[in-house]
């Protein structure tokens, strides 16, 4: 039996994430709209503007898994419990 692997890419280039574990550290960010991911960016594709709201982004929001179709799922931090 064989497991798939969703396979992300670059929302503009298409370029592929080649390891999901570690694509904060890589530079991919997740672009959110309200809590929901749209698009997913490598290093290359983004602004620096996109680049800094990815960095808020990884404050405020937890990725708590991936859909069958690749995107990531995020939701946001909370302070409260
Ligand atoms: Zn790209």
């Amino acid at each position: 039996m064989t497991r798939r692997i969703p396979i992300i890419r670059c929302s503009r280039c298409r370029r592929r994430l080649r390891k999901p574990g570690t694509a904060s550290e890589d530079g991919w960010n997740a672009v959110l709209d309200m809590g929901i991911v749209t698009a997913v960016l490598c290093p290359d594709c983004q602004t620096p503007e996109e680049h800094a709201e990815a960095a808020n982004n990884d404050a405020t929001t937890e990725y708590v898994g991936m859909t069958v179709d690749g995107r990531m799922v995020g939701r946001a931090k909370t302070g409260e419990q």
